[in-house]
């Protein structure tokens, strides 16, 4: 069976080296395996989408050498795919709470957890704040399970009902990203998601998703996040990491693929274009920590 990757941007801004690296180890990986990578914009409504950043991202990829399979999909043109996906599951309940009515019922996440749904208006006769747009959560059952074995990350030991509790599936009429995901992935027949480790609390949900669809998951692989020198995740505090910045200041492509490809544990030449890379492809040197960037590295 050919393998299907993806790359799946969200246009919340231009995309900087945190996002590249995990793209550079999905785009290479299928490419080694002889397989397919497509190109998805995520761009459902979001408070964090910026209008305009889908064209400039697109453009990012381009100038370093990522290229794609068939037309770019967009999640904004596919939403009777996910309605119908919503009316799939129900029965779904309506739930008013606020993040701060959800944080005040138990104690704070640690990093890099969700907090986790409490099950509040689970059963509840009548909508306590009836003005405000619900979001609709997924009842789980006994049988929703959610753990998997990730194939970076390994074994996931917290069933969905432990990480997210019943999760949100739509608020008002919009579809939420995690179903939208599920669904598109499976309609274009991804096999393997490689995509940033901060998406691996919700990862249990999407399983129980896919069963509850009667879709078959695809091989999750989790990477860890690019941090600054501060461990926290690379962010503008950080200085300036935008490919569109680096490539605004004369920074040839090469050198930054090189910095990204000696993260992961390969040897690159500042010369590097990204299909010399393929070759170079081996997961088995990706450390399993953070990648700490400093400029000095570039
Ligand atoms: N669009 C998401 C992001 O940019 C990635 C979703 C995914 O890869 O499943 O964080």
């Amino acid at each position: 069976m050919k393998r299907i990757g993806r790359l799946a941007p969200s246009p919340t801004g231009a995309l900087h080296l945190g996002n590249i690296r995990t793209f550079l180890i999905a785009w290479l990986q299928m490419r080694r395996a002889g397989g397919k990578v497509l190109m998805r914009i995520e761009d459902l409504d979001h408070p964090k989408h910026k209008a305009g950043a889908d064209a400039g991202l697109l453009e990012d990829l381009v100038w370093l050498g990522f290229d794609w399979d068939g037309p770019v999909l967009r999640q904004s043109a596919r939403l009777p795919l996910y309605r119908d996906a919503l009316r799939r599951l129900a029965p779904l309940y309506p739930c008013f709470c606020s993040r701060a009515d959800i944080q005040g019922a138990q104690s704070a996440p640690h990093p890099g957890e969700v907090l986790r749904y409490p099950g509040t208006c689970r059963g509840r006769a009548r909508p306590p704040a009836p003005d405000r747009v619900p979001a609709w959560r997924l009842p789980l059952t006994a049988q929703d399970d959610g753990r998997y074995v990730d194939a970076f990350a390994g074994a996931q030991t917290q069933t969905a009902a432990q990480r997210t509790g019943d999760f949100v599936v739509a608020r008002g009429e919009d579809p939420a990203y995690a179903l939208a995901v599920v669904v598109d992935d499976a309609a274009t027949g991804v096999t393997d998601v490689v995509r940033g480790d901060d998406i691996l609390p919700v990862t249990p949900a999407q399983i129980v998703l896919y069963h509850r669809l009667g879709l078959t998951p695809p091989t999750f692989w989790h990477m860890p996040l690019v941090v600054g020198p501060d461990g926290r995740r690379l962010a503008k505090r950080h200085g300036d990491t935008r490919i569109a910045a680096y490539r605004a200041a004369g920074v040839p492509p090469g050198r930054i693929l090189a910095a990204l490809a000696r993260s992961c544990g390969w040897k690159a030449s500042p010369d590097t274009t990204l299909r010399d890379l393929i070759p170079c492809f081996d997961l088995s040197t990706i450390p399993h920590e953070p990648f700490v960037w400093h400029d000095a590295l570039l």
